[in-house]
C-alpha cells in the first residue's frame, strides 16, 4: 500500500534519477554496471520488489553453461542452425565476459566440464546423437576445439547408475548463484547506484520527456526506465510474449563419501541436471517436462508432483544411501515464450521503456550480453 514519502526520501532515495531499473536479478545488476561503466555520473535507482532477488538468480542450478548436445540438437531443429549458434555463440562470450566482471574465486566459478548423459533405454538416442557430435564440433570450431568428446568407458563417473554412454564438454563451468549476485549487488553499491528492496513497481507511465513509476512506495520519476523483470514481465511488459515457467530444485543432505563425479550434468535435452554442491552433496533439478502445464506458473512453492520425481530420479540414477534426506528443496521462475519457446528479448516498447526479458535456463551466461545490449540502448 502506497504512504506519503518523507521530505527526506523524496529527495533521497525517490528523488528523480537519470536511469532506474526494475528488477534486480543478475541482469538489472549487471545493467547498472554497464550503465555505469557508460555514464560515471548519471543517477541510476535499482528497485526490487523483495527483501532479496527473488526471481530465478538466487534460485537456479549455478551452471555456467554450452548446453548439452541433445539440447542444442532441439534448439537447431525449432530455431535453425543460425539462430541456434548466434545463442551458443553469446552463451560462450557471456560466460568470458562475466569473469571480467567478477573473479572466479569470488564466485566459487570452476571448470568442472559436463557431461550428457545416457541411461538405459536411450541407446538409439545416444548412437543418433554421437553420429552428430562431429557436425556440432565443427558448427562451433570457431568458439572452441573439440567441444564435445564421445566418452563411452564412464570411468569418471562412477557413481551414476545405469548410464550407457556419455558425451563430455571442458567448456562448463559452475558457480555459486548466491554468492554471484550478492557479489553484484556489492559492485553496484560501490559504484554509487542506490538499490531499494522491497518496492514493486505496479505500472509505468511515459510522461512528456520522462516515466513516471507507479510503485508500492509511491512514485518515482526517471528519465529512462528498464525492466528487467524476465519471467515477472506480464505486468510491465503485458504486450511481449514472455511467460512465467517455473524450475524447482533438490538438494540432498551431506553424503557419506564425497562425491566420486564432480561436474555439471544433464540428460533428456537438458530437460533434467545435476551437479555437485562441494565434494558430498547432490543438486538435482528439471523435470519440467512432466508438467508443461502445472509449471507454467509465476508461483514459487515446489509441487509434489516434480518434487516427487526428483526423488526418484535421485534413487534411479544415483549411488546414494537409500536412506538419502533431502535438505532443500526450491523453486524459481524462469521466462521463456508462451509455448516454452527459447531467445531472450531486448528492445524498447512504444512508450520507450528498455527491456531485457526472457532468459529462458541460461541466464547466467546470457545475462552479461543482455545488459551490454541494454546499456547500448542509452
Ligand atoms: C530452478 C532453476 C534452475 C536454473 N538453472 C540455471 C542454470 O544452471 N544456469 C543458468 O544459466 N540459468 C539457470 N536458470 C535460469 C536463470 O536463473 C535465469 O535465466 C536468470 O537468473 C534470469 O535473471 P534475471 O535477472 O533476468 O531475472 P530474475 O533473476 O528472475 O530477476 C528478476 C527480478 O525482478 C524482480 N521483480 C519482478 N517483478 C517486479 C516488479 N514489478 N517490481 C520490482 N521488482 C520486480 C524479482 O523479484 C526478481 O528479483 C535456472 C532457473 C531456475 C528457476
Amino acid at each position: 500500500m502506497s504512504r506519503p514519502l518523507s521530505f527526506w526520501e523524496r529527495e533521497s532515495f525517490f528523488s528523480e534519477s537519470d536511469v532506474t531499473i526494475v528488477g534486480s536479478g543478475i541482469t538489472g545488476l549487471l545493467s547498472a554496471i554497464r550503465i555505469r561503466e557508460k555514464f560515471p555520473k548519471a543517477s541510476i535507482t535499482i528497485l526490487e520488489r523483495s527483501p532479496i532477488p527473488f526471481g530465478a538468480s538466487t534460485r537456479n542450478a549455478g551452471f555456467a553453461c554450452f548446453g548439452s548436445p541433445t539440447e542444442i540438437l532441439s534448439d537447431i531443429q525449432s530455431m535453425g542452425e543460425k539462430e541456434a549458434y548466434t545463442l551458443l555463440a553469446e552463451r560462450w562470450s557471456g560466460i568470458k565476459e562475466l569473469l571480467h566482471i567478477v573473479k572466479p574465486y569470488d564466485v566459487d566459478f570452476k571448470f568442472l566440464g559436463g557431461y550428457e548423459l545416457f541411461f538405459k533405454g536411450d541407446k538409439k538416442k545416444y548412437e543418433e546423437t554421437c553420429s552428430k557430435i562431429h557436425y556440432l564440433n565443427e558448427l562451433l570450431s570457431d568458439l572452441a576445439n573439440e567441444v564435445f568428446l564421445i566418452d563411452d568407458d564412464l570411468d569418471e563417473l562412477e557413481g551414476i547408475k545405469n548410464a550407457i554412454g556419455a558425451i563430455y564438454t571442458p567448456y562448463e563451468g559452475q558457480l555459486h548463484s548466491g554468492k554471484l549476485v550478492l557479489k553484484l549487488i556489492q559492485k553496484v553499491h560501490s559504484n554509487g547506484v542506490i538499490m531499494i528492496s522491497g518496492v514493486e513497481v505496479h505500472q509505468i507511465e511515459r510522461s512528456g520527456d520522462t516515466h513516471l513509476l507507479h510503485t508500492s512506495m509511491g512514485d518515482l520519476k526517471t528519465k529512462q526506465a528498464i525492466v528487467c523483470t524476465n519471467g515477472l514481465s506480464a505486468t510491465l511488459l503485458p504486450d511481449l510474449p514472455v511467460a512465467p515457467k517455473r524450475g524447482q530444485v533438490i538438494v540432498t543432505e551431506p553424503l557419506p563419501s564425497p562425491l566420486e563425479w564432480k561436474s555439471n550434468l544433464h540428460w533428456d535435452e537438458g530437460f533434467y541436471y545435476a551437479r555437485n554442491i562441494g565434494d558430498n552433496r547432490i543438486l538435482l533439478g528439471g523435470a519440467r517436462n512432466v508438467d508443461f502445464t502445472g509449471e507454467s506458473t509465476d508461483q514459487m512453492q515446489t509441487s509434489d508432483a516434480i518434487q516427487n520425481e526428483l526423488e526418484s530420479v535421485l534413487k534411479k540414477y544415483f549411488k546414494v544411501p537409500a536412506s538419502t534426506a533431502i535438505e532443500y528443496r526450491w523453486a524459481g521462475i524462469m521466462g521463456f515464450g508462451p509455448q516454452n519457446e527459447k531467445g531472450y528479448l531486448v528492445g524498447k516498447t512504444d512508450t520507450e521503456v528498455i527491456y531485457g526479458v526472457r532468459l529462458s535456463g541460461m541466464g547466467i551466461a546470457l545475462a552479461p550480453i543482455i545488459a551490454k545490449k541494454i546499456s547500448e540502448f542509452l
